[in-house]
């Protein structure tokens, strides 16, 4: 939804807050002996997170109704301040990530899964913010991933619905290849 520029940008500080207290709480819940296993379940829910953005991006922000009708404001309105609020997006990692976590692998374990995915999500609104917003030099990741997005940003529902990665487009198969999309649209 559109929202003040408070509300917009205070996701970058009530994030890193959030991701570090997160981890410093199941650290201290983690015998060091476990640290390892511990880095385990940080990476598996960043990757978890790579999966739900694209899925997100793809069912929910272009589906489903009211939500599908911000995000169009936003592929109409590239800058505007437009983004999920920090308390909603808060209440959803709490109640469909961080409880489920912790009630099926235990406290430091589930709660070092959700630092990985909350971390996720914070790369994700960072690089979307970034490639709306940010001058970006030539030949880095970034200009690809900004060049990515302005492809879905054009071509809309026919995919690039990865923000922060291409990987899940390839395994699905909605890579955009500007060269096919303008031959198909030439038939
Ligand atoms: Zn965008
Ligand atoms: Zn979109």
């Amino acid at each position: 939804m559109r929202l003040s520029a408070t509300s917009y940008y205070v996701d970058y500080v009530i994030y890193p807050v959030a991701v570090t207290s997160l981890t410093a709480a199941a650290l201290l819940a983690t015998p060091i002996a476990n640290w390892g296993v511990w880095l385990i379940s940080v990476a598996a829910g960043a990757a978890t997170w790579t999966f739900a953005e694209y899925q997100l991006h793809r069912w929910v922000l272009h589906h489903v109704p009211y939500i599908k009708e911000m995000h169009d404001a936003h592929h109409d309105d590239q800058k505007a301040l437009i983004g999920t609020p920090s308390w909603l997006s808060l209440i959803l990692i709490a109640v469909l990530v961080l409880l489920p976590a912790v009630w099926l692998a235990g406290f430091s374990y589930g709660a070092g899964f959700t630092a990985g995915i909350t971390m996720g999500y914070l790369l994700y609104i960072t690089v979307h913010h970034g490639v709306h917003h940010w001058r970006i030099r030539p030949g880095t990741y970034m200009y690809r991933l900004k060049h990515r997005h302005a492809l879905h940003h054009h071509f809309n529902d026919a995919g690039n619905f990865g923000v922060t990665s291409g990987f899940w487009d390839k395994v699905f198969r909605t890579d955009i290849d500007p060269r096919r999309m303008a031959r198909r649209a030439s038939h």
